[in-house]
């Protein structure tokens, strides 16, 4: 029987395994791929997960991450705006953010299971049983459900937010662009919002949020960006004067905002399979690191003291979760309306550039403080 089964090792598994590990516990990470790989997303990191990766010895310095103070907007039309960005943040890619946390969470003793997927998990005297991939089947006394925006293993647990069908799709780019370094830009065009900020090396993210029924009425990705996309002139330079790195996009499907349950058959769910935040908000990755230090603290409670039992464990859980994080959930929606159409981008433009404030305040209500 192991003490902790993680299923996924994105940025939620492998925070909380590190945590838990480095605290003495046992510790197997269930990850479907294998390190490095490339995810979509747009590797703007907030600055608020800086203090507690750096607190694990996981902050990812040696790469060299771009560090990010300034933020521009701009309308479908091209009207832009910029703003100091109040905490700011560090641009990587998936790609390298990934592997070398999981080298540190290797390092520091958790123990991988890779290229495998969990099917299954059931619960029944008080201990789970997953049944994987491999026809193989493991039990442990507590499962951290990790496995991202949405997983087979969701449908599996008959999760409720499935019925609603993800209206978005992300599509990304690593480039090469004349673009400053400390800067990110989020052009909208109509139906979403494309942002482009620098990561490691030379390289720099171009990343989107479009609508799954403009994919299916332009037939395919260069057609859809040709019509939607280029009606932004910021897009048009950037797609017409850009060196792709990639051969070609990386998408993904299925994207949606329902709110989604913590707690599944006993399993804590943590990071986008506990909630998604809007990408506009550009904060996904903080909010699954920090919920990994909040599951990751309460899991060592319940290890460590006796009358901490599971029922206690999930309450606490629940209740620091939703105070931290379900404003800002809800929040991401409302914001992510004013995006993504003519008029309204229009406005939000000109909020930032006569009400200063009022940006700052709706800004700071999606972001949350250093931890
Ligand atoms: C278009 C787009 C742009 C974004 N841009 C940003 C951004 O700039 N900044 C930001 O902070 N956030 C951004 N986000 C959000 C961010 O990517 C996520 O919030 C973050 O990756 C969540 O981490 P996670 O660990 O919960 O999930 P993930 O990082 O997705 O990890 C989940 C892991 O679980 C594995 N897995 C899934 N199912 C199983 C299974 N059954 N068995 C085993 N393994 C499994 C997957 O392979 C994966 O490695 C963006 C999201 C989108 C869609």
């Amino acid at each position: 029987m192991k003490d902790i089964i993680v299923i996924g090792g994105g940025m939620a598994g492998l925070v909380s395994a590190i945590n838990l590990v480095n605290h003495g516990l046992d510790v197997l990470v269930i990850e479907k791929n294998s390190y490095p790989f490339h995810k979509v997303c747009g590797e703007y990191v907030s600055n608020e997960v800086k203090p507690f990766l750096e607190s694990l010895g996981a902050f990812p310095d040696k790469y060299n991450p771009s560090r990010i103070s300034r933020f521009v907007l701009t309308s479908c039309r091209g009207k832009s705006c910029g703003m100091q960005l109040d905490l700011g943040g560090f641009g990587i890619s998936r790609y390298t953010l990934d592997q070398f946390l999981f080298e540190k969470a290797t390092s520091a003793g958790v123990k991988f299971l890779l290229n495998t997927q969990v099917d299954q998990v059931s619960f029944a005297d008080d201990s789970f049983c997953l049944q994987l991939s491999d026809g193989s089947r493991l039990a442990s006394r507590l499962v951290i459900g990790c496995q991202g925006k949405r997983s087979k293993i969701d449908k599996l647990l008959e999760r409720d937010f499935l019925n609603h069908k993800g209206e978005y799709i992300g599509v990304k780019y690593h480039i090469r662009y004349d673009f400053p370094d400390d800067t990110i830009a989020l052009h909208n065009f109509k139906g979403g919002y494309c942002g482009i900020c620098k990561i490691e090396g030379d390289k720099y993210n171009l990343c989107y949020l479009g609508q799954r029924k403009d994919l299916k009425r332009f037939g395919n990705i260069k057609r859809m960006e040709e019509e939607l996309l280029y009606r932004n002139p910021h897009l048009k330079d950037i797609f017409n004067n850009a060196d792709f790195l990639f051969g070609k996009a990386m998408m993904v499907t299925g994207i949606g905002f329902t709110p989604k349950g913590l707690i599944e058959r006993h399993a804590l769910m943590c990071g986008d399979s506990a909630g998604v935040i809007t990408p506009l908000c550009g904060n996904g990755i903080a909010l699954a690191v920090h919920a990994a230090k909040i599951v990751s603290e309460l899991t060592l409670k319940y290890y460590k003291e006796g009358s901490f039992d599971r029922s206690k464990l999930e309450a606490e859980y629940y209740a620091r979760w939703k105070k931290l994080f379900a404003f800002r959930l809800k929040a991401g929606p409302i914001m992510q309306n004013l995006f993504g159409s003519g008029f309204s981008t229009e406005i939000a433009v000109m909020i930032m550039k006569y009400f200063k404030p009022v940006a700052r305040y709706m800004m700071s209500q999606t972001h949350g403080k250093p931890f």
